[in-house]
């Protein structure tokens, strides 16, 4: 796992329409995006962001900051992570199986 700082993994301040997020830590320690709108408040864990669809799909186009520095797309993240370090990752897995 990535131990960098929650500092610079979030981003704050992204408007859609009336909507405005930022990607915060939630009480369990999960990253999630803090979705604000006149009526309420709500917070969508990282993961699920890039599912979204529907009166939801919005959402994939919350920009994200993977724990690299990289900023990418919820819809085009897998995960918390970017692409990149995705497959970094299925990489190294792949190594410590033996495969
Ligand atoms: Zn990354």
């Amino acid at each position: 796992m990535n131990t960098t700082t929650a500092a610079n993994q979030t981003t704050a301040g992204q408007t859609f329409g009336a909507r405005t997020v930022s990607i915060v830590r939630n009480s369990k320690g999960q990253r999630a995006a803090k979705i604000t709108t006149t009526f309420n408040t709500r917070f969508v864990p990282v993961e699920l962001l890039g599912l979204a669809t529907g009166r939801d799909a919005w959402m994939r186009d919350i920009m994200v900051r993977c724990s690299c520095g990289a900023v990418s797309k919820a819809g085009e993240m897998e995960g918390e992570y970017c692409a990149a370090c995705y497959d970094k990752a299925g990489e190294e897995n792949a190594a410590a199986d033996g495969n």
